[in-house]
This record gives structure tokens, sequence and C-alpha cells, in this order.
């Protein structure tokens, strides 16, 4: 099976390569669907959190308050730290019982869409690797109007990530999405057609 990574930085259009990904019948494993699911109320990653961070964190259901949560490990890094520590294992054990899923379905092509898949080293399981590229303005004015937060608060949570210049350096497969939808649909196309194709012997070896 071949396991294609995508990643981007925070808002750089990786949900929305994902979409055509699955328009076009590759299924997608989404590390943040994954990781939503590992604060669910009750699971092991929502008592740890609620251990470190304090009953504060949770909504009048028990559920974990994201935005929150959020706020406070994005202006704080030591706090951040403590965060990804306690949920990593989790996160990469229920990718891995996804792409597992996938695999015995007999799925030959899957996309793992992981933001954080240099960070977490998860690119060694990837090959290629597809980063949704946007320049730094047009990432910062996406982000504010998808998600109605100020500047400031945007320019954290995009400086909190690798920088998306450095993860660029290491793709196998560039998108570069500062341009239209109409211009990402058309790149996607391309895009397509070198993930699908076969590999040689040699891609294959060093794979
Ligand atoms: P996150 O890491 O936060 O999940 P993401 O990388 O998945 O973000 P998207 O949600 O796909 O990013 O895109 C960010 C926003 O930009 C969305 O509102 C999306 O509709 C919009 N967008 C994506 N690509 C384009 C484009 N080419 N032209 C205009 N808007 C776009």
């Amino acid at each position: 099976m071949r396991i294609v990574g995508l990643t981007g930085g925070i808002g750089s259009g990786k949900s929305t390569v994902s979409n055509l990904f699955k328009a076009h019948g590759i299924p997608v494993v989404d590390a943040d669907v994954v990781a939503r699911d590992v604060l669910k109320k009750g699971t092991g990653g929502w008592k740890k959190v609620v251990a470190a961070f304090g009953e504060d964190i949770l909504l009048p259901d028990g559920e974990v308050d994201r935005p929150k949560l959020g706020r406070i490990v994005f202006s704080d890094p030591q706090k951040r730290q403590i965060l990804n520590r306690f949920l990593a294992p989790y996160i990469s054990s229920g990718i891995l019982l996804e792409v597992l899923k996938l695999w015995m379905k007999g799925c030959k092509i899957i996309v793992l869409d992981v933001p954080l898949l240099f960070e977490t080293k998860m690119d060694r399981w990837t090959n290629p690797i597809v980063v949704v590229w946007v320049d730094p303005e047009t990432q910062l004015h996406r982000l504010m109007a998808r998600d109605g937060t100020t500047e400031e608060d945007s320019k954290s949570r995009i400086n909190s990530q690798m920088s998306l210049d450095l993860k660029r350096t290491k793709a196998d497969i560039l998108i570069d999405n500062t341009g239209s939808l109409a211009d990402l649909n058309e790149n996607f196309q391309k895009v397509l057609v070198q993930v699908t194709r076969p590999l040689t012997w040699t891609e294959f070896a060093l794979s």
C-alpha cells in the first residue's frame, strides 16, 4: 500500500486538497479527526488533559473546551509541549489503526493528512510527501477569514508551527496554493497523476 503524506501550514489548504483526493476516490486518514477523538470525554487523552489543566478546561457537558485549551497552549510553549507529550502516543496509534483498517480493506493508495507530519516524524511512513504551500500574507488572511480570529492570534498560531518555507524544502511534490481555487484544481490534476503512477524500481528500493 502506498501512503501519501499530505501536510502544510495552518490554513495553507490541506483540508481543501484532502477533499480533492477524497472526491477522486482516494481515502484520507485525517490526523485532526483522530486528534479530536482522543480528547473525547472519558478517553485516556481526556483524563490526562483534565489532570494537567484542571476541570476549568471542561464545558458544562464534560467535553474539553477546545478553543479555551487552544488559547492556553498557543500562548505558552511549555504548556503546548506538555499537551503534545500527553497526546502524541494516542494520536499516532489512532492514525496507525485507521491505516490498518484501510489496508485490510485492500486499499492500494491512501493519503495521510497530518499537519505535523515532519514534527512528529511521521514523514518516515509516507512516500511521496505532498506539501501545500501558500505565501505568508495569503495564509494569514485566509486563516483570519476562516476562523474569525485576530491578526495577533492568527500570527501566534502560524509562528507556533515549523516554518512553511522549511516544510516546502522537504516536499517531494509541492502544491503552491496562493492562487484561486480554480488554479488549485488545475494543479491538483497533475499531482493526482504523480501520486497514482507506479513507482520505479529505484523509487521502490529507496522508499
Ligand atoms: P488547518 O491546518 O487549520 O486545518 P488547512 O491547511 O486545512 O488548515 P484549509 O481549511 O483547507 O486549510 O484552507 C484554509 C481556508 O482557505 C479555508 O477557508 C479554505 O476554504 C480557504 N482556501 C483554501 N484554498 C483556497 C484557494 N485556493 N483560494 C481561496 N481560498 C482558499
